[in-house]
């Protein structure tokens, strides 16, 4: 009975963390994971694959600061407003 509720607690857990990274990802939530490489949507300036986070938002949600024209952008290569 400890065996199996362990086992599935093993296995249940990175199971239920994959589905919810992936579904964050597709739909381009602030959780998700931006694997891509991305460029300024103002300039079209690839970004670094290496970051310097330069707010709050930037260290927890990740996204950028264009170096050449200064624009925000989330992880996904999005304009970022707030
Ligand atoms: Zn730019």
């Amino acid at each position: 009975m400890v065996f199996t509720l362990a086992l599935s607690v093993v296995l249940l857990f990175p199971a239920v963390t994959g589905w919810f990274l992936v579904y964050q990802t597709k739909i381009r939530s602030p959780m998700g994971v931006g694997i891509f490489r991305v460029r300024c949507p103002a300039c079209k300036t690839p970004q670094s694959m290496f970051r310097k986070p330069g707010s709050m938002h930037e260290l927890l949600f990740g996204g950028y600061h264009c170096k050449h024209c200064g624009c925000r952008i989330d992880k996904y290569g999005r304009p970022r407003t707030a």
